[in-house]
């Protein structure tokens, strides 16, 4: 027996049993951590937590409703979480469109799902600190509206629609070992998206952007920060291998993509963190 993913538990279980009934699934999430609820789509995990695979529905759901009220009481790290998935989507989706590989509905992505991917990123930048000031004690600000949108709405179309690529699948590949579970799905994808980022040469500039927002809102940047302190090379090589698997969208991006690669890319990412942090 498989299970959804924690974080989007909850909506990835309603999205499957509406589907198998023949019912439209209306989603009320409670809090922002992921970008499961206006996706169609659901990350089958195992028992023990690994990721299995994604299951695909008939249709999105039918409707989401979001009272920002209520995702202001929500614990924080929820919200930041939530930011750690969202960041993933531009970079994804301009991965995707760069070599032209197909989005989660199995086309290709629109210049208007490319410009939601990006707005989606400045959301972020923009109003992220504050947003996470606002949660801290739990009011309703603008900021806080801002990311809501960011992470509920702009990131569940912007993936699906403009393509997933090598965050998730090292994300994907991070669910092999067991110290990770402990620890949300956008916090290991904001990892994959450090790591996403030395793996595909990004400029110096645009990493550094993306350390210093995770930094700012409290997104892991080291492997540490993700329960992997004292990762073996072997170890770590088993989610890089996973990250690889050939179904895994890792491969839209460009050139070829191994393991070793992507292991150092993570060791890379984790370097830098830590070298960030004692300076
Ligand atoms: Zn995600």
């Amino acid at each position: 027996m498989c299970l959804p993913a924690w974080g989007g538990k909850a909506i990835d279980t309603a999205k499957i049993a509406a589907d198998r009934a023949g019912l439209p699934a209306i989603i009320i999430p409670t809090i922002a951590s992921t970008d499961a609820p206006c996706s169609g789509c659901a990350v089958i995990y195992s028992k023990v937590g690994v990721f299995d695979s994604v299951c695909y529905q008939k249709s999105n759901p039918a409707a989401v409703l979001v009272d920002v009220a209520v995702i202001a009481a929500a614990p924080t790290r929820f919200l930041v979480a939530g930011m750690g998935d969202a960041l993933s989507t531009w970079f994804e989706a301009s991965s995707c469109d760069r070599t032209r590989s197909p989005n989660e509905c199995g086309g290709y992505s629109t210049t208007a799902g490319l410009h939601l991917a990006r707005l989606c990123y400045e959301t972020l930048l923009k109003y992220g600190t504050a947003a996470k000031i606002a949660s801290q004690r739990h009011i309703v600000t603008s900021a806080l509206e801002h990311i809501v949108e960011a992470n509920i709405l702009l990131s569940g179309i912007g993936f699906e629609s403009a393509g997933l690529a090598s965050a998730h699948s090292i994300h994907n590949g991070l669910t092999a070992l067991p110290e990770t579970h402990a620890f949300y799905h956008g916090e290991k994808v904001a990892f994959g998206v450090l790591a996403g980022l030395q793996l595909t040469d990004a400029p110096v500039e645009e990493s550094a952007a993306v350390f210093s927002f995770c930094e700012d809102v409290g997104l892991p940047t080291t492997l540490a920060d993700i329960g992997l302190e004292n990762v073996s090379r072997e170890s770590l090589m088993k989610a890089a291998e996973k990250a690889c698997d050939p179904g895994q969208p890792i491969h839209h991006e460009a050139g070829r993509i191994t393991a070793e690669r992507v292991l150092d890319a993570m060791l890379a990412a984790d370097a830098l963190g830590q070298a960030r942090r004692g300076r």
